[in-house]
């Protein structure tokens, strides 16, 4: 490596951060340019690497500083453009062949070839955090580098020279690239692979982190790209790779030969791997893996075999068979993997749960980068110390404090297929609306709804349940446990699932008080009523299906109202128009029972006539939710449509006159269709 590591590490973060604000401000292509330039200054003029990424990291600065905010669109023109560039359109085709040559395989090899995570469902990501795999999940170097070297070997074996085949295995990186659509982490590790195969090329020596930086500036082109956690899983796990090669040469290398040098090296790159991207995996999964060091030794060779099979079986798939030949070739690889993922989950103490304030996480991250500058530093004790100091403060500072905010903000979290949606007060209090489903050994109330609870501070002060099936009460045993809110309301349908019963248990021992649902019923919490209009005791009474005794909750605040049917469906829709039809009329509508087309009549939707209409599901589930009629309906009626599955999660808020909506960092203010009204 050359130069000082930690001025130039330094730099490459400013560079990073630089690169954002100039990604955000709408200008992010003059930066791409100068940076373009600057960077191809540091390849061939490897000492200028420092005042390369300075450069850039002042013109990004000016940049940024000088461009005012893109305009807001609203939703409505957003839900009015499909994607049509080319780059969408090829994502979308390497998508569909994956789905057709890959079969059951198909949502690994998505999130392996095309950095597609959706279809990923929701117990299983829990199962890759707990086993410390999460981050093989998102493209990193990792994967384009196996892919690049697998080429370059095959080229070899054919008898090129190795300048031949290097540049062979370059050409491949890229086709790669273009074929799935250049997806930002796969584009990331593409571009840092291609300058240090370039400097190969070329024999000029460039620092590594020199190209880490520059595959971290995808997000000057697109800016959504930095709040997509794959992203910054590839982004990490790469940084992660470069420093434990650090430690490696500088502390290890010579004490270790053969066998036990190859061993040594995989493992100390595991465990600084794990290490710094634990406090990222923690805020967003709330799992700290202590068993990722073994896992990952033991599944890095694994993903080593499968990736160019799986390659080469989307290069082949215009040829059906052929291609399904191949896929079926890396069939028992994906199985070994989830097989690793599954078994080192499931023993005892494999990773610990956790709830992350900002405090916690910004301490943890100031923890990883220190590791990481101790690593490449030739003076690693002050680094270490600082690292130290930080995991020290993060046992001592308890919750940081809400800002108070005086929007009501009705957030519908992504937990696959199943409801859980927070309700945040004027005052910083919540209310939870079910509690999401749950799995063998886990469940989304400790891996989805506590997490994000937790990480925004300020009390639980009811919890309401809208039926007791287990996609809505799976998570409430572990929620009312960690957060005891003083209430727990229930239409109390009898029977139900073992969750249920456990929740209902949860809430005994913590001394939480229990309701029935009565419609007339409500809550008021700050300057929020939430009221209750059904299920009436005569009504489910002669009931078999719990989904039809579904707690109707809406939420109040100012003008605007935000319906919550939980899964009731035709049978309950008519009973609600019966006995309160004048009490239905809601801007934002949560779908009844996932979008399903048992609910949803137009006559019911008349009387809602939603401007938003926010649709809990999860991705390719096994019902097909959400029916086409009911989506259908939902735009005759002139709704906006947001689903879980494609937005994950949805944040509502309101002033009680205005309605914001924010999906993925995305903000528009939802505009009313002005004919209904
Ligand atoms: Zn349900």
């Amino acid at each position: 490596m050359t130069g000082t590591p930690l001025p130039l590490i330094t730099s490459a973060y400013l560079a990073y951060t630089a690169g954002l604000l100039a990604g955000f401000s709408g200008f992010g292509w003059i930066a791409v340019v100068a940076a373009a330039i600057a960077f191809a200054a540091a390849l061939f003029r490897t000492r200028a690497d420092h005042s390369a990424l300075a450069l850039v990291f002042a013109a990004a600065v000016i940049i940024a500083a000088a461009t005012p905010p893109p305009e807001r669109p609203t939703l409505h023109q957003k839900n009015r453009q499909p994607p049509t560039d080319l780059l969408s359109r090829v994502r979308a085709r390497a998508a569909r062949s994956i789905d057709r040559t890959f079969g059951e395989d198909a949502p690994l090899a998505r999130a392996l070839l095309i950095a597609d995570q959706h279809q990923i469902p929701t117990e299983m990501r829990d199962r890759y955090a707990a086993a410390g795999l999460i981050h093989m999940l998102s493209i990193s170097g990792l994967h384009v580098a196996v892919i690049a070297a697998a080429m370059e070997l095959l080229f070899q074996v054919a008898r090129m020279s190795r300048r031949a085949s290097l540049l062979g295995a370059f050409i491949a990186t890229g086709v790669y690239v273009a074929v799935i659509g250049a997806p930002p982490p796969a584009l990331r590790s593409a571009a840092m692979l291609g300058v240090s195969m370039a400097s190969r090329l070329s024999q000029r020596p460039t620092s590594p982190w020199a190209a880490w930086a520059l595959g971290a500036f995808v997000p000057l082109v697109q800016p959504r790209v930095a709040v997509d956690v794959g992203y910054q899983l590839s982004v990490l796990g790469m940084c992660a790779l470069v420093a434990a090669g650090a430690l490696w040469r500088k502390h290890l290398a010579n004490r270790l030969d053969g066998w036990k040098g190859k061993l040594g090296r995989e493992l100390v790159t595991s465990v600084v791997a794990c290490a710094v991207t634990a406090p990222l995996v923690a805020w967003v999964f709330g799992r700290v893996s202590l068993i990722a060091p073994l896992s990952n030794l033991v599944a890095a060779p694994v993903i080593t075999l499968a990736q160019p099979i799986l390659f080469l079986a989307m290069l082949v798939s215009p040829f059906g068979a052929l291609a399904r030949f191949v896929a079926q070739a890396a069939h028992p690889l994906l199985f070994a993997f989830d097989w690793i993922a599954w078994a080192a989950a499931s023993l005892p103490g494999a990773a610990i749960t956790v709830t992350t304030t900002l405090v916690t996480a910004v301490l943890g991250a100031l923890a990883a980068v220190a590791l990481v500058v101790a690593c490449c530093s030739r003076f690693p004790a002050r680094p270490a110390v600082a690292g130290l100091a930080a995991l020290a403060g993060m046992a001592v500072f308890p919750a940081l404090p809400m800002a108070r905010s005086d929007r009501v903000e009705l957030h519908v979290l992504d937990v696959g297929q199943g409801d859980a949606i927070l309700l945040r007060t004027n005052g910083g209090h919540w209310v939870l609306l079910d509690a999401g489903p749950a799995w063998r050994g886990g469940d989304a109330g400790r891996t989805t709804v506590l997490p994000y609870l937790l990480r925004r501070g300020g009390s639980l002060d009811a919890f309401v349940l809208s039926h007791p099936h287990t996609d809505h009460v799976g998570g409430a045993a572990s929620v009312l446990t960690a957060m005891r809110p003083r209430a727990y309301w229930d239409a109390a349908f009898a029977g139900g699932s073992d969750a249920y019963i456990a929740s209902l248990a949860a809430a005994r021992q913590q001394g939480i008080e229990w309701h029935r649902v009565h419609p007339g019923d409500s809550i008021r919490i700050d300057g929020v009523v939430v009221s209750f209009l059904a299920p009436d005791s005569a009504w489910t009474v002669g009931l078999k299906d719990p989904n039809l005794a579904s707690t109707i909750a809406v939420v109040r605040y100012g003008v605007v109202r935000f319906l919550l049917v939980g899964d009731a469906e035709r049978a309950e829709e008519d009973w609600l128009l019966a006995h309160h039809h004048d009490e239905l009329r809601a801007q934002v509508l949560k779908v009844g029972h996932h979008g399903s087309s048992t609910s949803s009549s137009d006559a019911f939707l008349d009387a809602v006539r939603p401007d938003l209409a926010l649709i809990s599901v999860g991705a390719g589930n096994m019902y097909g939710h959400p029916s086409n009629d009911v989506l259908h309906a939902l735009s005759r009626v002139g709704a906006e449509i947001l689903r879980t599955d494609e937005a994950g999660t949805i944040i509502v808020s309101t002033d009680g006159v205005h309605i914001d909506v924010e999906t993925k960092g995305d903000k528009w203010e939802l505009v009313p269709d002005s004919s209904k009204h």
